[in-house]
């Protein structure tokens, strides 16, 4: 499904990811500890056309768990089940200024602060569609495919890494449920946060994925229709405002499109009506967010003038 070697995107991601690939700078993320286990010269960066068409450069098939890009498209999949008024009640659309793991809480609603953060996120997973933790996780891992325009899968061993070490997002959910913003059984609803996290795309699935919001929620590869353009809209704007954690409004600044970034290393970016990018490189700056990652994604936002507020 990738472009021809030698098509001119290609070409020109190449030139990108070549630009970059002795950048250094950053660690791979060692809190999850199988997640330090990865090869941190990896890296990848994919392109999807809305004509459904993938261009890519370096490694854009070598699966990564996505973690916290999974964020954004629960999200869809919890406003398609439950539409955006009952969300807000549970969750809010306002950027935090803090970390992916902050603790802080809503006084008087208990609500976390957006769905991109963990706390948020274990929210909105919550309100997924299902009568029991497994039924709402087949109903994410087949929303997550739906939005990849292929069968997913979770990796096992992160899986239960996460698990065994999610002491902080456990101390969260507990909080949460005290205040009322998070409901049913908190290890339950733990376990399918872990599992969403835990898996596996490549940066090829990472551009479909977000080349299907881009889109308006119809996967420009299946041609199917995953969500509904107004749910779609409401992802991208709190992906604009909220989706690199504490370094949202710098980012909004300098790349200008919505993006979300994961402690595996990945960032997926989308431009409405344009396309979806894919980027895949382990090692993280402070905030969490992949160094060549961003590197990546200011040079293609300069370089092509993808700014969103670009007049011209
Ligand atoms: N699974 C990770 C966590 O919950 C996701 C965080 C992230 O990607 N920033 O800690």
């Amino acid at each position: 499904q990738e472009g021809p070697p030698g098509d001119p995107l290609s070409g020109l991601l190449d030139q990108v990811r070549r630009s970059l690939r002795d950048l250094g700078g950053g660690a791979p993320a060692s809190y999850i500890p199988e997640l330090s286990r990865v090869d941190p010269d990896l890296f990848g960066l994919s392109l999807c056309a809305l004509d459904g068409q993938v261009y890519g450069s370096g490694d854009t098939q070598v699966p990564f768990t996505v973690q916290s890009v999974s964020k954004p498209f629960v999200f869809a999949l919890a406003l398609a089940d439950r539409g955006l008024e009952e969300v807000l009640t549970r969750v809010g659309a306002e950027p935090s200024g803090e970390a992916f793991n902050s603790i802080r809480l809503e006084p008087g609603t208990g609500r976390p602060p957006n769905p991109m953060v963990n706390a948020g996120a274990i929210v909105t997973t919550s309100l997924v569609a299902g009568d029991t933790p497994e039924a709402r996780f087949d109903r994410i891992l087949d929303g997550l495919s739906a939005f990849a325009a292929r069968p997913l899968a979770v990796d096992e061993a992160v899986y239960a890494s996460e698990r065994a070490t999610g002491d902080r997002n456990r101390a969260l959910a507990y909080l949460m449920h005290n205040a009322g913003s998070l409901t049913g059984d908190v290890e339950d609803q733990l376990d399918v946060y872990f599992r969403q996290c835990s898996v596996l795309v490549t940066c090829d699935d990472l551009a479909v994925m977000h080349a299907t919001l881009a889109a308006g929620g119809v996967n420009p590869v299946s041609g199917t229709r995953v969500v509904a353009p107004r749910h779609a809209q409401h992802v991208l704007a709190v992906m604009a405002t909220c989706g690199m954690y504490d370094a949202s409004g710098q980012w909004m600044l300098q790349v200008g499109m919505p993006a979300k970034s994961g402690v595996s290393g990945a960032i997926g970016v989308a431009l409405p009506g344009q396309f979806g990018i894919g980027v895949f490189s382990p090692p993280l700056e402070e905030k969490g967010n992949s160094v060549r990652g961003i590197a990546a994604c200011h040079l293609l936002s300069d370089q092509f003038g993808l700014h969103l507020m670009r007049a011209s």
